[in-house]
């Protein structure tokens, strides 16, 4: 069992294939301090995925280690582990349900004055609002009825009510317009205060924001530092 962590991730020597002789990484070392935002970029293939991949135990490393507190992330249970990372991902997963249903998923204790909380805290209160029965309104699977950008302020407000220590997100590459992807920007600052985050960066404004930026190329680390340092 892992134990609730603070958030310093440690990859040490990493390698993993997914096919024999056709390494995916090769000898990646990267530090993270709890609380740090890590944005990851790199060109299709890079090995961006397949580190998300094994920090959370989709798949198992084939050298080196992870650890998460000092923890190796082999030596713990994969439930307990997953249970502190919250994962958005790029095809925002929408539901079936109402808005309150969709945002509580994952914490189904919640009560509506912290769903409520939560929704305003990622600026997607007001467009909720708008709907036809705002936090009861229907949306249809994958959210047909809602924005892009819209969709996405609901995943945040969900990670953030689930509020894991550890914060993984899929940037879309959708091309937004400017006032929504300040929104999204805004509303991302609020969700990534005080976690650990990895991003897999597509927008320069993520990328700019971010504490440290780690650039792969074929599966090896390219650069890493600082938006002023690279
Ligand atoms: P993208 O920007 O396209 O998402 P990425 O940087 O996330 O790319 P990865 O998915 O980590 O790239 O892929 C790294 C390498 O591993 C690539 O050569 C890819 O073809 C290979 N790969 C990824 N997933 C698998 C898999 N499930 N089976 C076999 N090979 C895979
Ligand atoms: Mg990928």
């Amino acid at each position: 069992i892992l134990p609730t962590v603070q958030g310093n991730i440690e990859l040490s020597q990493v390698e993993f294939e997914y096919e024999p002789g056709r390494p995916a990484l090769k000898g990646i070392n990267l530090n993270v301090k709890a609380g740090q935002s890590i944005a990851l970029v790199g060109h299709t293939g890079s090995g961006k995925s397949t580190i998300i991949n094994l920090l959370c135990r989709f798949y198992d490393i084939s050298n080196g280690t992870i650890t998460i507190d000092g923890h190796n992330v082999r030596d713990v249970s994969i439930s307990s582990l997953r249970s502190q990372i919250g994962i958005v991902l790029q095809d925002t997963f929408i539901f079936s349900g109402t808005i309150r249903e969709n945002i509580r998923f994952g914490r189904l204790d919640a009560t509506d004055e912290e769903v409520e909380f939560t929704a305003k805290a990622v600026r997607a209160h007001d467009f909720i609002m708008q709907l036809p029965q705002g936090y009861d309104t229907e949306v249809q699977e994958r959210g047909s009825m809602l924005s892009m950008g819209q969709r996405q302020l609901i995943s945040f407000a969900r990670a953030l009510l689930a509020d894991p220590r550890i914060l993984i997100l899929d940037e879309a590459t959708a091309s937004i317009d400017t006032e929504t992807e300040l929104k999204i920007q805004e509303a991302l600052k609020t969700l990534l205060a005080g976690r650990t985050s990895f991003i897999i960066a597509h927008r320069l404004s993520t990328i700019r924001g971010a504490d440290k930026i780690v650039v792969l190329e074929h599966g090896v680390i390219k650069e890493q530092g600082t938006h002023e340092e690279l």
